[in-house]
């Protein structure tokens, strides 16, 4: 996947029959499903793929036991089946987990233990193991440090889990196998009309400072919390369609949460869940829901959403976590659909929507990563509808995505890149197998296969996208920058002004990962 190319494609191509909008999951899949289907696909994203929320999840692909208690059966059902084929489709970035539910009442254990079973009925063959009730002793030996006094058991289930950014760069190398044309640092400033329809859009490219235009039957706007910004070029007299929530993740060591199994809290003070997921060599703890005004792609962890974390996590599991502890804090946005009435975002549906406007764009919304292959089925088969495009079967189901490999081993560093490992195997071999920082386990291979083959154009793709160093140690992160900088700089042909000018603004941005 080569920048320049995908420019070329760009600037070569006069009509496309679908452009999309925003190099989130939605937009990512949708671009995978259009392209694969045949449409001559467009995909622009105004930073990097993967900068908005879809790198800032809690790294479930879930049902949603949550959604069950609601009594939403079809969204849950879906999304297990989505697990189902998601874990076939790309088992180099997603594979079974195991979540423990502690539970401190005899009826909580039954209550979620049938609970899990159902859960696991509604998963039909796409199952990923059976859910067992569990003593008090089985239950502290998956959780180490679970308080026993008051302890009544638990329950554990399988749910599946993935890395997300490395799950986008995926999507854009198989959209781009399929033939989409895919950019990013492409903002789309404005659409395109004739005869007050949409027919196109007019995009900044930051990197060469260049302004394209590209025309297409229909564009679709898979901006996430963005979308209003994007509806408003189309109808500027809407209301906001987007409520957005900000959930929020501490990272800590392994030695405060040992082991292979994750823990879900279904029920905290504010009615959400709370969990502590093992990922890459750390453990991811949240989340939270706080609806929020202002949207931003940088979103900030509130200081009172960091102790409800701590404090909810000691309150269950005594290793002595400490705010000093936190190697990394990230926050995001989930783009719920707003309904009227409803303040709190908790309560506010995770389904997604797809709409038309005024000129004829088709905008989503909503969802969560589960579920972006059926959203990406839908949205397409709305713009074929819409755009009068030639009927195609939708190709993605079954549809291996880059790098497949059969049985990738998870304990290797490299396997989230699946074929793609060998590659970078070889670079390795070449003398490029030093680690990029002592607690970090990325090798200097890794940056040279960022810039060479994954479209990474800044210090801070490689080091929170590419590589996830931010999220996992964002201090190891910012001192290993000076050298990711300097291969950068070498594969890209930049100068030392680019290389500082680079650093500063990785700084800038590591700086909101690091507790004080
Ligand atoms: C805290 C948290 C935890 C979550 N955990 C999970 C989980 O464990 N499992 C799960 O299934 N789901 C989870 N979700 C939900 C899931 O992450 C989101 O539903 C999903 O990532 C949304 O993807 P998106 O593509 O719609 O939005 P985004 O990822 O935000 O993508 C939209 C993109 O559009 C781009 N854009 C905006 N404006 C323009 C423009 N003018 N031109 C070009 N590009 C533009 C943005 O830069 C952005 O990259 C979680 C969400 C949050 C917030």
């Amino acid at each position: 996947m080569n920048r320049s190319q995908q420019i070329q494609q760009l600037q070569s191509t006069h009509h496309w029959d679908i452009i999309i909008i925003g190099g989130g999951a939605t937009g990512l899949g949708a671009a995978v499903d259009s392209a694969a289907r045949g449409y001559k696909t467009l995909l622009v994203e105004q930073y990097d793929f993967g900068k908005g929320t879809s790198s800032r999840s809690t790294k479930l692909i879930h049902g949603g036991v949550r959604y069950l208690q609601q009594g939403n059966i079809r969204l849950v059902r879906d999304a297990l089946r989505e697990r189902g084929l998601l874990l076939k489709n790309a088992p180099h970035l997603a594979h079974p987990l195991k979540l423990v539910m502690p539970s401190y009442r005899w009826y909580e254990t039954l209550y979620y233990g049938l609970g899990l079973k159902v859960y696991n009925f509604l998963s039909g063959k796409l199952s990923l193991g059976k859910s067992e009730m569990l003593s008090i002793k089985k239950t502290q030996q998956y959780i180490k440090g679970l308080d026993g006094k008051r302890l009544s058991g638990g329950v554990a289930y399988y749910d599946g889990q993935f890395d997300d950014a490395r799950l986008c760069t995926t999507l854009a190398l198989t959209a781009v196998d399929v033939s989409a044309t895919v950019l990013n640092y492409a903002k789309v400033t404005s659409l395109i009309r004739e005869n007050e329809k949409v027919k196109g859009v007019v995009i900044e490219d930051s990197i060469n400072n260049e302004t394209y235009e590209a025309r297409g039957t229909i564009v679709v706007n898979a901006t996430g919390v963005f979308v209003d910004e994007v509806l408003k070029m189309d109808d500027d007299g809407l209301e906001k369609a987007v409520s957005p929530s900000q959930g929020i993740h501490i990272v800590v060591d392994k030695k405060f949460f040992p082991g292979e199994q994750a823990l879900f809290i279904p029920r905290t003070d504010d009615g959400r869940v709370l969990f502590a997921v093992p990922f890459h060599d750390k453990v991811i703890i949240g989340t939270t829901d706080t609806s929020v005004e202002q949207i931003s792609l940088e979103p900030v962890a509130k200081e009172e959403e960091v102790d409800f974390v701590i404090k909810h996590f000691n309150r269950y599991v005594h290793t002595g976590l400490q705010r000093s502890d936190v190697k990394s804090v990230f926050a995001g946005l989930r783009p719920l659909i707003k309904i009227p009435g409803k303040k709190k975002t908790a309560v506010l549906p995770r389904d997604h929507t797809i709409w038309e406007s005024k000129g004829g764009m088709i905008n989503i919304s909503g969802g969560k990563w589960t579920t972006y292959r059926k959203m990406a089925q839908e949205v397409i088969l709305k713009s074929h509808y819409a755009g009068g495009l030639a009927y195609t079967r939708c190709q993605t189901e079954t549809m291996k995505l880059h790098g497949w490999i059969k049985k990738p081993d998870h304990e290797d560093p490299l396997a989230y890149y699946g074929s793609d490992a060998a590659a970078i195997r070889y670079l390795q071999h070449q003398g490029y197998s030093q680690t990029i920082h002592p607690n970090l386990h990325y090798t200097i291979a890794e940056v040279m296969w960022a810039v060479g083959n994954e479209m990474a154009m800044t210090v801070e793709d490689v080091l929170s996208r590419r590589t996830r160093a931010l999220i996992l140690d964002a201090k190891a992160a910012i001192e290993a920058a000076p050298l990711v900088a300097d291969i950068m700089m070498k594969e890209m042909n930049k100068d030392e002004a680019w290389k500082q000018q680079q650093l500063e603004a990785f700084y800038k941005v590591a700086e909101g990962y690091i507790l004080r």
